[in-house]
């Protein structure tokens, strides 16, 4: 039964299931494990039907569970120190959240059991929305763990996917959410997190599934700019300007204010806000130095920032606010929540136009693309073009890894370019790579035909799934040396 699994299951898995004799039951999504196999930290609640063997339930995304959670009937994920557990009911248990992980099985279990929810097959939603949402608030370490347990049973039951990062000081979400369980999603947030009662749901620009899989992280700084929480007042929080705010604020201004872009080169070579002063940086940490060298000695001024969704800006602007800095103002919702307002204002002009209406027009003050960190890697929020294809150097904003996963680039190629390059980042190397890929493909497909779907992989993995601190320019002008120096 184990053997036929083996695929969904992925081999480490499969073999560690193996060692601890387990039996995975998928129609009844139980992991059964004879008693004196069972790891410290799964306790068992009740013995099942299964004899001397104990079920462990490791779903709460048996049908109808929702709705028996709403009429009261069956657990509710609270988080408390209690340890999580009830019994459902058709008599199986419900397996209690791995509370350490001090123990090196303990850990590979709760990894066995998280690699199992991800890769079961679940039945696909049609339409995606995508939201970002954050929040700073303290969060005990040993509760972390049943942070991520519960998010990911529980938000996987309403096939939600994503990329959602936990941390002692907070979390930080990514996600598509199927449409029609948006409310259904908000619902659960407000009923089940208390804990995060300041989160603002910041929906994307576009429609559509922008992740593959649901993965929630257990972090230890929700961004990176290693400064210690304990050294400034993370909640003294700059002031909020809601995208038609701040748009107002920004185009009435009688001189250029002093606005700072908080993304990395990659991010703000593609679209900006007109005057920003983007500093040439690949780290969050980079542009916090940045920052505070941009605003040396304004104190007193007004200091307007932006990022992408706004998490940056709240800790920046709580950094410069705990240093003493007077009024410092930040776009609420990032650009995103910008794109949107300028999709919204063109929506009400074409409606106008239509009527035969008088209608105020809006121009965007941010001009081109916001990157976003999905596999789009980019919306539209204008049409000018402001950046240039890394290969041949025409007008392009169109971001993609280079097709050799095993070098990712993460670069801007024209169709040209990448028609004549094979999708590669142009290296000898990874064109010849993805030359013998395709010609393995083609080897698969035409000698095991049964084989739908299964892909040629190279045998070498990313170290990351994107390589954003190598710049694209670099690579490209040492390419040039090297081929000069050649002839
Ligand atoms: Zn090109
Ligand atoms: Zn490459």
């Amino acid at each position: 039964m184990l053997a036929t699994h083996r695929r969904v299951l992925g081999t480490t898995t499969h073999a560690i299931l193996k060692a601890l004799q387990c039996r995975i039951d998928v129609a009844s999504r139980t992991f059964i494990l004879p008693s004196n196999k069972v790891p410290a930290n799964f306790i068992p609640l009740h013995l099942t039907q299964h004899g001397p063997s104990l079920a462990y339930r490791a779903f709460s995304s048996s049908p109808g569970l929702l709705e028996r959670q709403k009429a009261g009937q069956a657990s509710q994920p609270v988080l408390s120190s209690e340890p999580h557990s009830s019994v459902l009911e058709d008599g199986t248990a419900l397996v209690r959240a791995p509370t350490t992980v001090d123990d090196e099985l303990d850990k590979v279990v709760g990894k066995m059991m998280r690699n199992h929810l991800q890769r079961t097959p679940h039945p696909p939603a049609k339409d995606y929305v995508t939201l970002s949402f954050y929040q700073f608030r303290p969060i005990a370490e040993a509760d972390l763990v049943k942070i991520q347990y519960y998010f990911l049973t529980d938000l996987r039951a309403i096939d939600v996917v994503g990329r959602i990062y936990v941390s002692a000081e907070g979390i930080n979400a990514q996600i598509s959410c199927p449409k029609d369980r948006v409310d259904s999603f908000k619902s659960y947030y407000e009923k089940n997190w208390p804990i995060f009662d300041k989160i603002r749901f910041n929906p994307a620009m576009s429609e559509g599934k922008a992740f593959k899989k649901l993965h929630v992280r257990i972090k230890g700084q929700l961004v990176a700019d290693g400064i210690s929480n304990d050294t400034f007042d993370l909640y003294n929080e700059p002031t909020y300007l809601t995208p038609e705010e701040w748009h107002k604020e920004l185009s009435s201004l009688s001189k250029p204010p002093v606005l700072i872009d908080m993304r990395n080169h990659y991010e703000s070579s593609i679209g900006h806000f007109e005057n920003a002063i983007r500093p040439d940086v690949t780290t969050f940490k980079e542009n916090v130095d940045a920052m505070f060298d941009i605003c040396e000695g304004k104190e007193d001024q007004d200091i307007y920032m932006y990022c992408t969704g706004g998490i940056r800006c709240t800790r920046s602007g709580a950094l410069l606010k705990s240093k003493g800095f007077k009024s410092v103002k930040m776009l609420q919702g990032g650009v995103t929540a910008y794109g949107r307002f300028i999709q919204d204002q063109k929506a009400a002009a074409e409606k106008a136009a239509a009527e035969a209406a008088e209608a105020e027009e809006v121009k965007s003050i941010y001009k081109g693309k916001n990157f976003t960190f999905d596999k789009r890697l980019g919306e539209p929020i204008t049409d000018e073009v402001l950046a240039k294809c890394h290969i041949c150097g025409t007008d392009c904003d169109t971001y993609c890894n280079c097709k050799n996963t095993a070098c990712n680039l993460l670069m801007i190629a024209c169709p040209a370019c990448q028609e004549t390059h094979s999708g590669t980042c142009g290296s000898g190397s990874c064109v010849e790579m993805v030359k013998e890929l395709q010609e393995k493909q083609k080897y698969i497909d035409e000698t095991y035909p049964h084989l739908v779907g299964m892909k040629a992989r190279p045998g070498v993995k990313p170290l990351h799934n994107y390589r954003l601190r190598v710049r694209p320019e670099v690579i490209m002008e040492q390419r040039k040396n090297k081929e000069t120096s050649r002839l």
